[in-house]
């Protein structure tokens, strides 16, 4: 997706650890026009997919997934990382083990929402070590939904989580795939 390769090399800022910082149209400040561009992207991609439901992770997730929303017409669940009084007792959960922080975290979602037989767009900011896929994809398991689709906004192809989650014959549509990421230069695979 052209639009936003030019706006991750214009805006982009590497940091230490591989990481890239797109606060300024991502993850602090949100470029609407953009992310209305990758929602109508996500829906081209995954249009003969019959999704029921989108499925992302809060909090950078959420923004994305509502946008793409409107063009698939589905409602939107974002698993929630704390445990809160409001969340029903009753829910799926899934482990997440961030790199960053070295520790496995909790994610959850209430069964009122997500039912068997949905049929399930997982969407998501990143995908790095394919750790937050892999703990959402236990939640859309627990459901007895079906995985139909993973869309991501930039992945760092560099690192194990496209493949591995590839392998696990997950179709994943990622809508720029970075190959290196060097201090002066950011080389995007050709997809
Ligand atoms: P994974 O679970 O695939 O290892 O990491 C994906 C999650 O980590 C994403 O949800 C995202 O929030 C965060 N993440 C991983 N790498 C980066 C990065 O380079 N930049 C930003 N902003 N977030 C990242």
């Amino acid at each position: 997706m052209h639009l936003l390769k030019e706006k991750i090399l214009k805006e982009g800022k590497r940091l230490e650890g591989n990481i890239l910082k797109v606060d300024s149209f991502l993850n602090h400040q949100i470029d609407v026009a953009l992310l209305n561009e990758i929602g109508k992207e996500f829906k081209r991609r995954f249009q003969d997919k019959n999704i029921t439901k989108i499925l992302t992770l809060e909090v950078s997730g959420i923004a994305i997934a509502v946008i793409a929303a409107q063009y698939f017409h589905v409602p939107v669940v974002f698993a929630k990382k704390t445990e809160s009084k409001n969340l029903d007792k009753e829910v799926y959960e899934g482990s997440v083990y961030s790199f960053t922080k070295a520790q496995h975290y909790k994610i959850r979602v209430s069964k009122e929402y997500l039912h068997k037989g949905d049929n399930i767009l997982v969407i998501d900011d990143f995908l790095a070590n394919g750790q937050a896929i892999l703990g959402l994809k236990e939640i859309v398991d627990a459901a007895d939904a079906n995985l139909v689709g993973v869309g991501i906004v930039i992945e760092k192809g560099f690192q194990k989580g496209g493949s591995l989650l590839r392998a696990a014959g997950i179709n994943i549509e990622s809508l720029a795939i970075i190959d290196s990421l060097e201090e002066d230069e950011i080389v995007f695979r050709s997809n």
